[in-house]
């Protein structure tokens, strides 16, 4: 996707990328993580987590939101 978006569901965030080395526009959603698969943490099943998607690369990073 290359289109420029202006700031509507996060799309535009501009963001570095590890990935391109350089900022670049991301796609941000927020997603609370429900899985069930995830055995580990179970205080952290349903944390909100932040992901930002690179609009370039595609390389989407999550991060938790909580992480203080
Ligand atoms: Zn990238």
């Amino acid at each position: 996707m290359s289109r420029m978006a202006t700031t509507n569901n996060g799309v535009g965030m501009s963001e570095s990328c590890s990935d391109c080395g350089r900022d670049t526009p991301h796609a941000v959603t927020v997603q609370i993580e429900t899985e069930s698969s995830k055995q580990e943490n179970a205080e952290f099943s349903r944390e909100p987590y932040r992901v930002s998607e690179c609009q370039v690369c595609g390389t989407a990073t999550s991060t938790r939101m909580n992480n203080a």
